[in-house]
């Protein structure tokens, strides 16, 4: 018998899967594709939190998602015997002026109470992080420590080999049984937003390299709007291009080689490193830019998990528990601003 199944084996499916399987529930992942065949397939992974002010839901959903990260990857791994790549490595980002410094400062105070005490935001002298320091105009840097890394098509791997290990059934088809979750990316919003009748969500393109290059300890970097993300296996992720409009979603284009240069132009440790791997994904956008989760408008037993957009691998974990308290206790702990009704026009 299956109780619950999960259309699209990306890593929101796969969260949910995960979450309704600890609890007890017979789950079934079906997609036609594979495991991470869409945007969860990539290679970047960085799990960076917002500022730390004007603390909303979405930020209070995100640190908590990402505070929990670290054992819930630890144990997914142990019960799968792979590696998803986590890390809390932390972060550095270049500091460009004063007025940055000033602000800097201000969120270093507001991270005392806003991070709960667990992880902190400083503000430090570029030469402390020696040859892995980012270019910085005023000499100093951010560095955080609740920044985190996982290598999201080896997460993936972890997460379908844990939830079979468990007894969970993954499937590239089968008949609808139980209730349904429809987590199928930007493919579903764009269903969705035909079911409607206007846009509730699209897919928007992003590119993105791996270089060869060791720092698996090192930590990650931010800087002129381009993650730079250091993974366990020795290479280091460059992403990404942030496209709109696209006609092709799975292939590579200058856009990408010049995101590869503006990154070694920011960080001079990369100009040798070797590209190993240009890869692009379309990220599934709700129109309300936030996650989309909650009961299908127009389906019956039905329930819908998308709009992971640019921050979806650090939400995942949360994800899984909010909707597995929905799914199986008929506990409604969503954010209100995550509601597929937020989607709506007004
Ligand atoms: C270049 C790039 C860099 C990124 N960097 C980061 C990052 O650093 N940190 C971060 O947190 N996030 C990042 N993201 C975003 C993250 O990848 C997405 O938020 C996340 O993958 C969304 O997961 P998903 O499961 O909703 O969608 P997807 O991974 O797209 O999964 C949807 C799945 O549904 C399947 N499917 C489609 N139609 C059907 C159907 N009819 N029936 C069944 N299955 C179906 C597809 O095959 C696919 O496997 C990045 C994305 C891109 C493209």
């Amino acid at each position: 018998m299956v109780d619950v199944t999960i259309k699209g084996a990306g890593i929101f499916g796969l969260s949910i899967a995960w979450a309704c399987l600890t609890r007890g529930s017979q789950v079934r992942v079906v997609d036609p594709y594979g495991v991470g065949a869409g945007s969860s397939g990539g290679i970047v992974g960085a799990l960076a939190p917002h500022t730390p002010e004007n603390w909303n839901d979405k930020k209070a959903f995100q640190f908590e998602s990402l505070a929990m990260a670290e054992r819930y990857w630890a144990q997914v791994d142990a019960v799968s015997g792979l590696s998803s790549g986590y890390g809390r490595t932390g972060r550095l980002q270049p500091v460009s002026d004063a007025r940055g410094l000033e602000l800097a400062q201000q969120r270093a105070k507001s991270a005392e109470s806003l991070w709960e005490g667990q992880f902190t935001w400083r503000v430090i002298p570029a030469v402390d992080a020696g040859d892995w320091a980012p270019r910085s105009a005023t000499g100093y840097l951010i560095h955080d420590t609740l920044t985190a890394r996982m290598h999201p098509r080896q997460a993936c791997a972890s997460l379908a080999a844990a939830i079979q290990a468990k007894g969970g059934d993954i499937q590239t088809e089968a008949e609808d049984a139980g209730l349904i979750v429809d987590a199928t990316g930007w493919n579903g919003l764009t269903q969705l937003s035909d079911e409607v009748g206007y846009p509730i969500g699209n897919g928007v393109k992003g590119q993105a390299a791996l270089l060869a290059w060791d720092a698996r300890e090192a930590p990650q970097l931010f800087a002129d709007a381009l993650h730079i993300v250091p993974h366990a296996d020795g290479t280091v992720a460059i992403g990404s291009t942030s496209e709109r409009e696209f006609d092709e979603p799975t292939t590579t284009d200058d856009q990408l080689e010049d995101v590869i240069a503006r990154a070694r132009s920011a960080f001079p440790v990369l100009e040798q490193a070797k590209v190993i791997e240009r890869w692009a994904g379309v990220r599934p956008r709700a129109r309300s830019r936030a996650p989309m989760l909650g009961a299908h408008p127009t389906r019956k037993e039905t329930y819908v998990a998308n709009g992971g957009f640019k921050i979806g691998f650090g939400m995942a974990p949360k994800i899984g528990e909010v909707m597995a308290n929905l799914l199986l206790d008929g506990t409604d702990t969503i954010p209100p601003d995550f509601r597929v009704d937020a989607n709506f026009r007004k």
